[in-house]
């Protein structure tokens, strides 16, 4: 029989496709309406031409078997590869590896700094080891403690500084145990690289996956609805009516929301209470811009990302795109691929800037980067606006004052993935809130909230994502 649940999703992004397929799979057909003209959310790979962008460089890595099943199940074996993650931050001219090993560090930036890095981290150890439990309201406190003042100033301030464009005595802690790695004092050879160190990655980007899992609701009769931008979510008895930009609207008995949690409060009717609506509007986001530069000349650069925390680049981290896929690049090219990332504020000059104008900025940057930016062969930008949930230290309480309002008030509105939930996640923690969300519209007691609060999920990423 038929089932007679309609449940309406809200972006075609990881979270939205992995509901999808859930409730398709239990037998119920949702309705998926998206706003950009693609699927795949920020795991999308723009392409032209034979020119793939992958905007963040989407490592995919996992420790749920679940949603590692999930992967394998949408794209064939032969469409995977490993890549073997080889990081490092460019400091004074010099890489050095990440995560940092203690050798490199005592070893490639002089005596001195070596000396004093060393000394600084001793301290900190030692320090640590005196006070028992230490909370670390914020950034600075918690690189400090671990890294000891010297390495963090070098690595890590200016880094924090420039990504998430804040004083790092003003960010939260909480989620940098998951993303950075302890400095290693014993450096993986190359001949015996550590497990964690190679990690999946679709042939051609992320966004092949995304494409593969809407190919694969098709399948189950369910096609997303793109350029759908959803302004209004309506709750009348049981019934959800959004509406879409143009007017059309849809009706169901629940809504999956991967948008914004700011957004979709500021959309809800009836009308939260004021005070809900003054904490919504406080989470904010960072935007990232990523411009795909592809130079003519082969450089050799070993390594698939690159950090510059220095203040004397403009761009926070490069993506070099052919150690990731030579996919990304048409067959047979051999130049230089390069992914440069900027990270801005929806309200910043840059985000506004012409490609043109930021043309000019890449320029400089590639000029300090010792590489040579004046014969492309192609080149594309990419903006990702709702890119990252700003994490600052009211982040947690506004979350779930706005959690228990919704859950209290609309328990068939079910906030999911990054954005929706406005936390600080991975593709992994998106679907895995995705799924649960699905079991609870089901019945299931378990609660999407809890996903990806576990502090140490080490998942090797660095500070990224
Ligand atoms: C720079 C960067 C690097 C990253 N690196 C990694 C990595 O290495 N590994 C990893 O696993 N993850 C990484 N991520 C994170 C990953 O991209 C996200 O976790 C994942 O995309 C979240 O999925 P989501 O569906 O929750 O949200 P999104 O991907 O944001 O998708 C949400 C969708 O909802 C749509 N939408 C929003 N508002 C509306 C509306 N009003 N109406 C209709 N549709 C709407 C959006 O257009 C979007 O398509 C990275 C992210 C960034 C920005």
């Amino acid at each position: 029989m038929a089932s007679t649940r309609k449940p309406l999703i809200i972006g075609a992004g990881p979270a939205g496709l992995t509901a999808a397929l859930e409730l398709a799979k239990r037998g119920v057909t949702p309705r998926i309406f998206e706003a950009s003209a693609h699927v795949g959310g920020l795991a999308r790979t723009p392409a032209e031409g034979d020119w793939r962008v992958d905007p963040g460089g989407h490592r995919f890595f996992t420790r749920s078997e679940e949603v590692s099943d999930l992967w394998r199940s949408l794209l064939p074996e032969d469409q995977w590869i490993s890549v073997r993650r080889r990081s490092a931050m460019l400091v004074d001219g010099r890489y050095v590896r990440y995560p940092l090993v203690g050798r490199d560090l005592i070893s490639q930036l002089g005596f001195r700094s070596g000396a004093r890095g060393l000394t600084n981290f001793l301290w900190s150890r030692l320090r640590s080891r005196i006070r028992s439990t230490v909370e670390f309201p914020s950034f600075r406190d918690w690189g400090t403690e671990q890294f000891g003042r010297h390495w963090y100033e070098v690595f890590f301030d200016g880094y924090v500084r420039k990504t998430w464009l804040t004083d790092p005595e003003t960010l939260a802690s909480d989620w940098a145990n998951q993303r950075i790695k302890p400095i290693s004092w014993r450096a993986p050879t190359e001949e015996d690289p550590r497990a964690e160190d190679a990690f999946r990655y679709p042939k051609y980007g992320p966004g092949q996956l995304w494409e593969a899992a809407a190919e694969a609701l098709e399948g189950f009769g369910v096609v997303p609805s793109l350029n759908s931008y959803v302004t209004s979510v309506r709750h009348v008895g049981r019934t959800w009516t959004i509406e879409r930009q143009n007017g059309e609207t849809a009706s169901g008995d629940a809504v999956f929301s991967s948008m914004p949690l700011r957004l979709l409060i500021e959309s809800l009717e009836p009308t939260p209470p004021k005070h809900i609506r003054e904490i919504a509007a406080s989470l904010k986001h960072r935007s990232v811009i990523t411009v795909a530069v592809a130079l003519k000349k082969h450089y050799d650069i070993p390594y698939n990302w690159v950090y510059t925390p220095g203040a004397e680049f403009r761009v926070g981290r490069i993506q070099n795109y052919r150690r990731w896929s030579s996919a990304l690049a048409p067959e047979g090219w051999n130049g230089t691929y390069l992914g440069l990332e900027y990270y801005t504020l929806p309200s910043d000059d840059l985000w506004v800037v012409s490609n043109e104008s930021l043309g000019d900025i890449v320029e400089q940057d590639l000029r300090t980067l010792g590489v040579d930016g004046s014969a492309l062969d192609h080149c594309m930008f990419v903006r990702s606006q709702f890119a990252y949930p700003i994490n600052d230290p009211a982040r947690e309480q506004s979350v779930a004052t706005i959690r228990d309002y919704l859950r209290r008030i609309h328990p068939s509105l079910h906030p999911m993935g990054r954005n929706g939930m406005h936390h600080y996640d991975n593709q992994d923690h998106a679907m895995l809130s995705a799924l649960r969300s699905v079991a609870q519209y089901f019945g299931a007691n378990v609660d999407p909230w809890q996903v990806n609060t576990d502090r140490d999920y080490l998942e090797s990423g660095l500070i990224k994502g």
